[in-house]
């Protein structure tokens, strides 16, 4: 199975994990044959949406289309919004402490400051 990245920020978004998908395909109306496109899949992190959402609107039709979707998700329930935020608090997480770590702190003799 393909793996899904987030369109946005191209991060790997595994099977089941929280995210925003859009589907798109093409048909044609009023002529035959009826013909229509394969459907497109794009996904979107949980911090992409809302901070697509909370930003202003992109340039381009189909950007505002999309925008307004993906501001519909993130407005009507703040689900969206906490699945974000757990992500972006997993990954402060894993970031080092700053100058908390035992092998980072530097003697008063190393000349410079660590932030
Ligand atoms: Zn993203």
């Amino acid at each position: 199975m393909e793996k899904m990245h987030c369109l946005r920020c191209n991060r790997p978004l595994e099977p089941g994990q929280k995210s925003v998908a859009l589907y798109m395909f093409a048909q044609t109306v009023g002529i035959k044959p009826r013909q229509k496109s394969i459907a497109h899949r794009f996904s979107f992190c949980p911090q992409c949406s809302v901070s697509l959402a909370m930003g202003p609107p992109p340039e381009g039709a189909l950007n505002v289309a999309a925008w307004d979707m993906i501001r519909d998700l993130v407005a009507a329930d703040p689900a969206l919004n906490r699945a974000a935020w757990e992500n972006l608090a997993g990954i402060l997480a894993l970031l080092p402490g700053t100058g908390t770590d035992g092998n980072a702190r530097s003697s008063p003799a190393s000349g410079y400051f660590e932030f």
